[in-house]
């Protein structure tokens, strides 16, 4: 009985979120965070009213919803998280009403990196432990991002399923062009400097497309603080490795960057955009801009 009432509930939200809306109405979406809300509205244009849940500058990692969190999230038409783990909070929340919004793993698909990628005694054939979320530090796959909102925006309304596949094909060439800028302002840092110290481990995925090593005193999780012999570690690293640059993240506490670089005598070379976008009038408004503002930022300190 108890699993007749799951199924007729279940199929009863699939009929929900299926429903198309009415054709001045514009889908109400929620994105987890800044980067996913961008993207989203460059799919959805005139037809989506896009939110982020966590505002632009706000370290994720840290995030808790709050009840007037939960009530938007009920309120939309479609939640849009990016999954692999950045989420936790979502699991613990029950969106399953009768008017559930349809919920989009944003990073499906995405060949999600292992956490302890550094840890070269791990064998890595069947790890099905916790992966690192930062997927869209890697242009490719938010090629990847780009085409399921666009699916679920299309299966949601499909009335303007023309206008959606238009503006993903303008954005996804956007993308290439992004990454292919990408690739070429490396390309003019010496090999020798393609390696720098941030603060979390947010540049996994970046560092894998892209070929520029950023090592992190902090895990992915931005929150544990490091031991006396980590800090020691890493400075033992940064001088043994003759790293030429330590990094500063938005909306991460600056103070352990800035103490690494006073004992080492290392320059800071800039704050990058990590986790999130700045205010949309700031250098990094969207996700095209936050990727050319970091690559500007890397070039002007480790270029010749
Ligand atoms: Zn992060």
């Amino acid at each position: 009985m108890q699993s007749l009432i799951k199924f007729i509930s279940v199929a009863f939200i699939m009929v929900i979120g299926t429903m198309s809306v009415h054709a001045t109405e514009k889908l109400k979406i929620i994105a987890s965070f800044s980067i996913l809300a961008d993207i989203t509205q460059k799919i959805g244009g005139d037809f989506v009213d896009v939110v982020s849940l966590v505002d632009p500058n706000a370290d994720l990692h840290q995030f808790e919803p709050r009840p007037t969190d939960i009530k938007r999230l009920l309120e939309a038409d479609i939640v849009i998280v990016n999954g692999l783990g950045f989420e936790p909070w979502l699991g613990r929340l029950n969106l399953a009403t009768k008017t559930a919004p349809m919920q989009i793993i944003a990073s499906q698909g995405v060949m999600p990196l292992a956490l302890d990628r550094h840890d070269h005694t791990h064998t890595g054939a069947n790890d099905t432990g916790p992966v690192d979320p930062h997927a869209w530090q890697d242009v490719s796959n938010v090629r990847l991002y780009a085409k399921n909102i666009a699916a679920a925006l299309i299966t949601r309304d499909p009335d303007h399923r023309a206008r959606y596949l238009e503006n993903l094909a303008d954005y996804d060439a956007a993308l290439e062009t992004l990454d292919r800028d990408i690739r070429g302002a490396l390309s003019t840092i010496p090999p020798e400097k393609r390696k720098i110290v941030t603060t979390h481990d947010a540049f996994g995925y970046f560092e894998k497309a892209y070929g520029l090593a950023m090592i992190a005193p902090l895990g992915v999780g931005s929150e544990a603080q490091p031991s006396a012999k980590d800090v020691a570690g890493i400075i033992r690293q940064i001088r043994d490795e003759a790293i030429p640059a330590i990094f500063l993240e938005t909306a991460i506490d600056p103070r352990l960057a800035e103490q690494l670089a006073a004992e080492t005598g290392v320059k800071i070379g800039g704050t990058l955009y990590a986790d999130t976008l700045s205010q949309k009038n700031g250098p990094a408004g969207t996700y095209i801009a936050m990727m050319e503002t970091n690559i500007r930022t890397l070039t002007a300190a480790l270029a010749p």
